[in-house]
């Protein structure tokens, strides 16, 4: 029987990361993937191909906005849907081909079949061609991720009533897509078809979307949306998802007075969430506790009650991001080692990969409000910056939220251009309890979009912003 110093069940990004580091850090390590394709969800139908459409609907949208740069083209531009889905099919290829390459490097025994616990020191692989083999891991991490959730009454058949799996590879745009879920999954896998040509509604439970982020980003975020052509039925309850012969789905909700809504589309995206996922792993085999919401109970050092099996990702509590997988992954593997790590889950960020993208840390103000801290908010409008002006890309803000005390930065929420990759200044700013005066008295490279940041930091000090 093969014997290894951990096992990682699972090859996501919290997986597969756990996996190198545990090997960096000189451990026996092997993989155990229940697919032929490493990279879990993340790589496969989640943030790569996502982005990889999100990227092709993009340039397609900015077609649009050529004439105001003096670009004429003549001729038609025509979508090849099969085309772009082919693109976006050789990025994940491509980049699962990776993280096999890192495996090799490595030196990481992959393991492809579904993992169960034996018992907490043991685990049987079931191979796709009906051969078992039990491994034996001195230490087990769990990174079985997630898997899309829905309500009890839809049913989801994959044609026409759909998750973000499917809706990764349709044939066809959709004519109308009725999007069951505001949330991050729904908005961007939305525009991705708003852009190619769909008419695309939007049903929400709560009184916005993205409800979990910063209200003045979900103001800003749907009037631009609406702009575009999206249409949004928030506070409104979906009471039924029903596919009427081959090519109508009819959902329908109701609002708070009561009230029922019918939209007639042609594919329904159901992205209400996503659930943790642990099928067919056993855990009671091992003693490992699942919780009532499914999820893997872990301590603050992600370890499971039982003390040589731990848990990180998704199937865990907390955000379900790859980059909060990630954090997790190391941190797991530098505590089997011995090694005190630490995440700040509050530092985690948090983006929307629409455009304008959408990117926030820390506290929103509806929360900093709750703790009763008094707090200064600074912000600044993309439109008066230089760089906005120069591309064209007007929409969005940067609002800095200090303490009012002590200038500390509590929270940082942008939405406009590439507001992706600014966050990253913000996450680096908090690790260091900047106070927004610090921020202020950074150079930021003229022109950019990072001034945003700066400005917003300037607006936050003593409302000292230079360009509004
Ligand atoms: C459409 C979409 C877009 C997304 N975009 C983003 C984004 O832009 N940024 C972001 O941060 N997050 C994004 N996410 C979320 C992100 O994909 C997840 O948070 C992340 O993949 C979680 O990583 P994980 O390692 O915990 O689990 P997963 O990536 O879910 O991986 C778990 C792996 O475990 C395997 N497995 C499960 N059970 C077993 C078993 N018993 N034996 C063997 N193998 C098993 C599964 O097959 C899977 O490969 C997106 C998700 C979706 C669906």
């Amino acid at each position: 029987m093969s014997s290894f110093d951990v096992v990682i069940i699972g090859s996501g990004p919290g997986g597969y990361v756990s996996a190198i580091r545990c090997a960096q850090l000189g451990f026996k390590t092997a993989i155990v993937e229940k697919y032929n394709a490493l990279g879990g969800t993340c790589l496969n139908v989640g943030c790569i191909p996502s982005k990889a459409l999100l990227a092709s609907s993009h340039h397609y949208s900015e077609i649009a906005h050529f004439a105001d740069h003096g670009i004429e083209v003549s001729g038609e531009v025509k979508i090849n849907l099969e085309k772009m889905i082919a693109r976006k099919q050789a990025v994940v290829d491509q980049t699962v081909g990776g993280i096999n390459y890192l495996m090799d490097k490595n030196k990481i025994t992959v393991f492809n079949g579904l993992g169960s616990f034996v018992d907490a020191t043991h685990i049987a692989v079931a191979k796709a061609d009906g051969t078992s083999e039990t491994i034996e891991a001195k230490y087990t991490v769990i990174a079985t991720g997630s898997k899309p959730s829905s309500l009890p009454f839809i049913k989801i058949d994959k044609e026409r009533i759909i998750t973000s799996t499917e809706a990764l590879a349709l044939k066809e745009v959709p004519k109308h897509l009725v999007i069951i879920g505001g949330g991050v999954i729904g908005i961007e896998l939305g525009q991705v078809y708003l852009r190619l040509g769909a008419q695309v509604s939007v049903v929400e439970f709560m009184d916005r979307i993205i409800p979990g982020m910063d209200a003045s980003l979900s103001k800003e975020l749907t009037k631009v949306l609406k702009k575009q052509g999206m249409k949004f039925y928030v506070s409104h309850k979906v009471k039924s998802v029903e596919r009427n012969g081959d090519a109508v789905v009819v959902v329908q909700a109701e609002n708070a007075k009561g009230e029922t809504i019918t939209l007639e589309g042609d594919y329904s995206l159901v992205s209400v969430g996503r659930r943790p996922y642990t099928d067919g792993l056993n855990a009671d085999k091992a003693g490992v506790k699942i919780s009532d919401r499914g999820q893997v109970e872990v301590n603050d050092h992600l370890q499971t009650n039982v003390s040589n099996i731990y848990a990180i990702g998704d199937v865990v509590r907390g955000a379900m991001l790859a980059h909060k997988a990630e954090e997790e992954g190391t941190m797991v593997a530098e505590i089997i080692a011995g090694q005190k790590p630490h995440i700040d889950y509050n530092l985690i960020p948090g983006v929307v990969y629409t455009w304008p993208e959408v990117a926030a840390v820390g506290q929103t103000e509806e929360q900093v409000k709750a703790s009763g801290t008094e707090y200064k908010v600074g912000s600044f409008p993309f439109k008066a910056l230089g760089r906005a002006r120069a591309s064209g890309d007007l929409d969005g803000f940067v609002k800095i939220i200090a303490d009012a005390k002590t200038d500390e930065v509590l929270g940082v929420h942008m939405i406009g251009a590439r507001t992706a990759d600014l966050i990253a200044e913000a996450v680096t700013a908090m690790e260091f309890k900047a106070s927004a005066e610090d921020i202020s008295r950074m150079s930021h490279a003229h022109p950019t979009f990072a001034e945003a940041v700066k400005e917003a930091a300037l607006a936050a000090t003593e409302n000292r912003a230079i360009h509004v």
